[in-house]
């Protein structure tokens, strides 16, 4: 028996359920394929594609460990598969997790069988399988990103994909970077280093879930309490969530239409300081931690008035880590087009929390560095603006009260007022005109 093994987000040989299952059943083919419809969508990306190029090279070379030829073509997906299956004479096709049902249903009306298998998430890692490969098949090179129309993405501190990169990352987070796990989520300049930066990894599966869980359980053994506990036990939760979210395929996308406003927010051009550091560190890297993905967001579409599916799409293209999965649902509710009231964040008050000492806006706007630090944030404030603003650093788009007020009453309308109450009243309190207070009771948005 011939069997199709199609890797999708699954790019490795270790702990693979699938490409286990399809070695026990006969000649495997290998396949990946890189799909133009997909690489057409304006939320993909050069930098997404040079990862997974850099993974699918890795997983080649895997395979040749193991004597086996890993096909790589560029087309149609339904094309593809059909020209390979009728070429190889196959007669199943191994995906792990689910496949479209056009290409499921195409294979039951062909007569070739589809087994979709589940990756364990309990027991232990299974070993590379032995693989006896179809005769005759020539690994092919890795496209180009010209052929699939990717226009220049220049990221200068873009992760690198492949395996290798990924156990790095897993050693030296867990001997060394996740001591200060929760400390560093917060802020800017630490979190890079205190964070797993696993999640490109995670997104194209270049390591199972249960590898990292057994990685951590070990860890765990070494250091059963303090700070590393609870980071470890702060870590396996993101995991945990991660292994039972639901599939989520991304919506159907206007092309990407360049408004001046978009485009300054992309660049970080828009005259709010920490907002377009925080955009010009995205651009150069190519991954934020997660309560900054949903600030920039929250603040394009909120405060600046951008198209949430543009503003969007423009923050999945700059994810190096892009997993529809994870980035929908949190987008959709960010840019309040759920059944769930956004949150609201006020600019300049996140910008002094997060980076209080100006030392994160400074590096990313060097243009401001005469800008004494009373002023970082709101440069227009400054005795000197006029010799700035408009010149080597951007006027504000917005009146920041105007746009924080307008954007509160618009939410308000749409889902009513919040209310929460908080033990203590702090200066930064919004009070609902409309609900009177009782006690202790504050209204806080
Ligand atoms: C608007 C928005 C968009 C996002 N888009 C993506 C995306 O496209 N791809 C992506 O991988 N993550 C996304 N996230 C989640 C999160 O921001 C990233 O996973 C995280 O910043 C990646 O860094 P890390 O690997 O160092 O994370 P760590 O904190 O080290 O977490 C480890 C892993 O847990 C998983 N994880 C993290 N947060 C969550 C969560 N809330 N739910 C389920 N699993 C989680 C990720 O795979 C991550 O790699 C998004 C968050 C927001 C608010």
């Amino acid at each position: 028996m011939n069997v199709l093994m199609w890797f999708r987000q699954d790019l490795r040989i270790h702990d693979h359920a699938a490409l286990t299952l399809a070695a026990g059943l006969g000649a495997v083919v290998p396949v990946y394929i890189f799909d133009p419809e997909q690489w057409a969508r304006s939320d993909t990306s050069a930098r997404q594609f040079q990862f997974i190029a850099e993974s699918v090279e890795d997983l080649r070379a895997d395979l040749a460990s193991l004597g086996a030829a890993l096909l790589i073509r560029t087309g149609p997906v339904a094309q593809v598969l059909a020209r390979l299956c009728a070429r190889h004479a196959i007669t199943t096709i191994v995906t792990q997790g689910s496949a479209p049902r056009a290409l499921t249903d195409w294979a039951a009306a062909s007569g070739i069988a589809w087994l979709e298998t589940e990756q364990p998430l309990q027991g232990e890692p299974l070993p590379p399988p032995a693989l006896r490969c179809v005769a005759d098949l020539i690994s092919t090179p890795l496209p180009v990103p010209q052929l699939l129309r990717l226009g220049p993405d220049a990221c200068a501190h873009r992760q690198r994909g492949g395996r290798g990169q990924a156990l790095d990352l897993l050693n030296t987070f867990l001997t060394t970077r996740g001591e200060s796990y929760h400390r560093a989520q917060a802020q800017p300049h630490s979190a890079e280093r205190a964070s797993s930066r696993l999640s490109p990894h995670l997104a194209q599966g270049t390591v199972s879930l249960r590898e990292l869980d057994q990685a951590i359980t070990a860890r765990l053994a070494e250091r059963p309490s303090g700070r590393w506990a609870s980071a470890l036990g702060g870590f396996g939760r993101k995991l945990a969530a991660r292994a039972v979210l639901p599939p989520c395929p991304a919506p159907d996308l206007a092309a990407i239409a360049a408004t001046s406003a978009l485009n300054a927010w992309l660049l970080g051009q828009t005259g709010l300081p920490f907002l377009d550091a925080l955009m010009r560190y995205l651009a150069a890297t190519g991954w934020l931690n997660e309560p900054l993905r949903a600030l920039v967001l929250s603040l394009g579409v909120h405060h600046l008035g951008l198209d949430p599916m543009q503003a969007s799409a423009g923050l999945a293209r700059r994810l190096t880590d892009y997993d529809p999965a994870l980035f929908w649902p949190q987008a959709l509710r960010i840019a309040g087009l759920t059944a769930e009231a956004p949150r609201l964040f006020h600019p300049i008050k996140q910008a002094l929390d997060l980076d209080p000492d100006g030392q994160f806006t400074r590096h990313w706007l060097p243009e401001l560095a005469a800008v004494p630090d009373s002023c970082l944030q709101s440069p227009w404030k400054w005795a000197g603006a006029a010799r700035l603003l408009g010149r080597r650093y951007p006027e504000p788009m917005i009146d920041i009260a105007t746009a924080h007020r307008a954007a509160q009453e618009a939410i308000w309308a749409r889902f009513g007022r919040p209310l929460r109450v908080v033990a203590q009243p702090s200066p930064t309190l919004i009070e609902n005109p409309a609900q009177p207070l009782r006690g202790q009771l504050r209204l806080e948005f």
